[in-house]
Parts: C-alpha cells; structure tokens; sequence
C-alpha cells in the first residue's frame, strides 16, 4: 500500500508543483517573491499609473509585532519616494511590492529616500535599503535628510565594509561594483526636490530637542499629500496641510499620555500630538483624508486613539497599518 501511496503521490502531485515553478520562471500577472528583478525603467502602465501611497511601517520605537518601524512610500510614475526608513520597512516593501504589483518598490529598485529626522526609528532600516542586492543596483540610490545623514551613510559603508570586499574579491559576478553608493544630500527647511512630474518640501516641525525635523510636502499632478514626521501640534504644518488630499500624521494617544511620569508626559508634549491636539489641528486644515501612523498607546487599544481625534474633529479619518495603500 505505501508504495501504491507514493506512486499516486508521484503521478497527482508532481506535476502541480513542476506547474507552479513553471508559473514562476514565466512571471505571472502577480509574479511570486524570491525573483531577482531588474529593470531598465518604468514600464508604461507605470507611467499610466495615478499616485499612491503605500505604508510600509505605521509603528514607533516600542517593538510591535504587527508595525514595522515609521515609513511611507509614494509612488509616481514608477519611481518609489520612500519617507522614513524604520526597522522592518524594507521587508515591507517587498511584500508590497508583491501584495499590490508595484516593481518600484523591490528593494533594489527604490530610488529615493527623504528622511524626517535622525532618530533610530525613522532609520534602522537604511543599511536593509543600501545594502540589498547592491551588486545589482541600476540607479544609484538617492538619500535627502537633515545634517547626519551622511555621516550616518559613511558609518553604514564602515560597517559593511566585509561584505563588500567578499563580494567583489571572490568569484561572485558583480554587475555593479558601485551599486552600494548613495547619492546624499543634507536639507535645510524649505529645502524643494522637483523632478519628473513631483514636488517634494521639507518644512521644520517642531520635535522637541531635535533640530532640525523635517515634515513633507508632495504634490504631483494628481495628488498632494504631507507627512508629518515627528512633531508637536505644528503651526507650520498646519499652514502646510490646508486642504491637502492625503494629511498623514502622527499620534500619541490623550489618554495612553496620561499614563506616563510625569517626566515623560513633558517630553512627549513637546516631541507628540495627543490625538485631541490632532483632531483640533485636522478641523482647521480640512485634509481630505486624516491617515494616523505612528501612533503611541501605552497600553489603550488602537481603536480607542481614533476616538480621541474624533472627539474634536468631525473629517474623515482612518489608522493606517502596515501595508495599506491610499
Ligand atoms: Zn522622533
Ligand atoms: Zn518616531
């Protein structure tokens, strides 16, 4: 009997997983993951695409095992504008990348990189972004951020140092022996970024002890979208956010706050928006969509930080997890 099982097991399954390869090697309409991808530009059904936003990482500095690190993708044109890089997020990509059929978004294929500010959370993942399949990198990646983001990338070339000289002494082929450079660039606020068809600013928000923290503006044709980064309730990104498409912002919640000391009650009204503050600041810029990200709980279920910002504002408004598209 076991070998008349193993027959029938040869004869009805084989054949469905020599089928499934085959369906890999071709690429179907969702290709399945663990393909090396490379492409010489955006394809025209990309061109033809309106911008999305795509939420790589909607979590904080406390580990969650349902939130990567702060990050989010806009993409326009087949060309992926990531905003943040927290720990997780270039995984993220990749499952976006498969989830939603974007090819900018496989890791290698991501073009550029605005950072909001230098803490650890908005940028574990930038040696995951630099690093992955650098040896076939086409466009050489593009990093924007405040003072410290080279010094930041130079430590980060220091510490991968090994692998890349493994890499280029052995006999792996190595299309691009440059591939792991990065093109960075330090902003100031009011700092403009304007190429093919989107207009990126960086405007100072107001995060605490940390100076400068950048939020974002973006604006396409068809589009326009801030992100806040890390900030208090912000006058200048109120002035920002006016009647914008998409306001994504982040939250502490009023009553989460409440739990803290005293000494970190202090520091998060100067560093957080308590989602109270949010909902006032959302009444008066009117975005057509409020995102929440990065929120902070401190123990109070998720849904109940939606409730706070309602409390004082009236609009739509959605908590963004790891994956959504808007
Ligand atoms: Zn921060
Ligand atoms: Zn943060």
């Amino acid at each position: 009997m076991a070998s008349m099982r193993s027959i029938l097991f040869v004869i009805l399954i084989l054949p469905l997983v020599s089928c499934d390869r085959s369906a890999k090697v071709e690429g179907a309409t969702t290709p399945a993951s663990a393909i090396i991808e490379t492409r010489e530009g955006p394809s025209a059904a990309e061109l033809a695409e309106v911008t999305k936003i795509v939420m790589l990482g909607t979590g904080t500095p406390v580990p969650d095992a349902n939130r990567a690190g702060a990050s989010v993708a806009v993409i326009h044109k087949g060309q992926a504008y990531l905003f943040d890089i927290g720990a997780g997020a270039i995984h993220n990509a990749t499952r976006a990348r498969y989830k939603h059929a974007i090819p900018s978004l496989y890791p290698s294929q991501i073009c550029c990189l605005f950072v909001t500010h230098m803490h650890s959370d908005h940028t574990l993942d930038y040696a995951e972004l630099v690093y992955t399949l650098w040896w076939r990198r086409t466009a050489q990646l593009r990093a924007f951020g405040p003072p410290g983001m080279q010094e930041m990338t130079d430590g980060l070339h220091a510490m991968m140092a090994p692998d890349l000289r493994a890499r280029i002494a052995s006999s792996q082929p190595v299309a691009n022996p440059d591939g792991y450079q990065v093109e960075v660039t330090e902003i100031a606020d009011g700092f403009v970024f304007d190429q093919d068809g989107v207009r990126i600013e960086a405007f100072a928000v107001d995060h605490g002890d940390i100076k400068p923290a950048f939020g974002y503006r973006i604006d396409t044709s068809d589009r326009s979208i801030v992100i806040s980064g890390d900030t208090a309730k912000s006058e200048r990104l109120l002035e920002m956010s006016r009647g914008v498409d998409v306001l994504i912002h982040e939250v502490i919640s009023d009553s989460g706050l409440a739990k803290n000391s005293e000494g970190f009650q202090a520091y998060h009204r100067q560093s957080h928006t308590p989602a109270s503050d949010l909902g006032r600041l959302a009444s008066e810029a009117r975005p057509g969509l409020l995102v929440l990200y990065h929120g902070l709980y401190y123990g109070v279920p998720e849904a109940r930080i939606v409730e706070e910002v309602k409390s004082t504002y009236d609009g739509p408004v959605v908590l963004a997890n790891d994956l959504d598209q808007f």
